[in-house]
């Protein structure tokens, strides 16, 4: 264990900088990684307001923050992958190798996985941190420090535009204009929507997605998506509705939105159980997806960026230095609508 100093959730309501003793031995097929740059997730900002998600409760204090890029300062024995100096994002997940769902390829849902932030196991605000090579990706030149840490989210929305199935040319339908629905928005333009049609009530959200092309906006407040869609689609509907606002209201109307045959995702997670249509998606014959993370999404995720197809660039709303880190938090807190997303500065200098 190595003293080092890391943005602490002591118990809910409470954040403290501090020496906090994190284990940075390099084994065999890790690397250390300087951390550059961390983005402020919905998680960790919950798990500081409610000290819990579902089963998740901090028990203990826990080191925030899973959205991360840096650069490789160590290479254990066996990485022929990553060398010093590389500029790399990680995957904050590391399932048991060995597990059913691993050896399926479905390491994302294998029971036993550590996931950075989720207590008991600690995050990455904190200048350095020791993983594994295989769940670290090297950055191109183009890609900025702060779009490594953008590829957590995205891998979400490349996770549902995976499991949408799109074919070139649908029309999709994205509910909830937050930071994940603006990312399953990028997600399914850039596998081969020729329109996303965004809904929200936060007109400053929509307008944030609505600077990508391809992208219609509809302000819930004012008008009605389920016509809205209809109108588009000439009657018709939407190839792909990708369900992301978490909101128990959305599923009320969410089976008049799919064309027969089409399919739904579930990307947002409502609190309580809801009720399900379940007649009005099978006189449709829908297909409904599921997402929980992501899995294989971060090599796909980085040559996107890279090939200038999806820029998160407009999406990074304000960063802030290590040492204001609490400041960011409660930023975050405050959820201003014009927010996408926070970021957090650990490395004193450099892109
Ligand atoms: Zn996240």
């Amino acid at each position: 264990m190595t003293q080092v100093r890391a943005l602490v959730l002591e118990r809910q309501h409470e954040l403290a900088l501090r020496d906090i003793d994190l284990p940075l031995d390099v084994g065999p097929g890790m690397v250390k990684i300087a951390i550059h740059t961390v983005g402020v997730c919905g998680s960790d900002v919950h798990y500081y307001t409610h000290g819990k998600i579902g089963p998740f409760v901090v028990n203990a204090p826990m080191v925030l923050g899973h959205e991360a890029a840096g650069t490789v300062t160590e290479v254990g024995a066996g990485v022929t992958h990553l060398k010093v100096g590389d500029r790399v994002c990680m995957e904050p997940g590391i399932p048991d190798p060995n597990s059913r769902a691993s050896r399926l390829g479905m390491y994302n849902v294998d029971p036993a996985v550590n996931f950075w932030a989720t207590p008991p196991v600690h995050g990455v605000l904190t200048p350095e941190v020791v993983h594994p090579a295989n769940y670290t990706f090297k950055l191109p030149d183009n890609v900025s420090f702060a779009e490594g840490a953008m590829v957590e989210p995205f891998a979400v929305g490349m996770q549902a535009a995976t499991k949408a199935r799109i074919t070139p040319g649908d029309t999709a339908v994205v509910l909830g204009a937050g930071p994940i629905g603006t990312m399953v928005a990028l997600a399914a333009l850039a596998g081969g929507c020729a329109r996303v049609i965004v809904a929200d009530l936060a007109q400053p959200k929509l307008d944030i997605a609505a600077q990508y092309q391809g992208v219609i906006p509809v302000n819930i407040r004012d008008r009605n998506v389920v016509e809205e869609v209809a109108r588009l689609t000439e009657g018709w509907g939407a190839d792909v509705v990708f369900e992301c606002s978490g909101s128990p209201h959305a599923w009320k109307t969410i089976m008049d939105l799919p064309r027969p045959g089409g399919a739904i995702v579930v990307v947002g997670l409502p609190v309580d159980p809801v009720a399900v249509d379940i007649a009005g998606a099978s006189v449709k014959e829908l297909r409904i997806e599921n997402v929980f993370r992501y899995a294989h999404q971060y090599d796909r995720a980085i040559a996107l960026i890279a090939s200038g197809k999806v820029d998160l660039k407009p999406l990074i709303s304000e960063t802030f230095a290590f040492e204001d880190s609490r400041k960011a938090f409660d930023r975050a807190v405050e959820a201003r609508p014009s927010d996408v997303k926070l970021q957090i500065r650990v490395a004193a200098q450099g892109d």
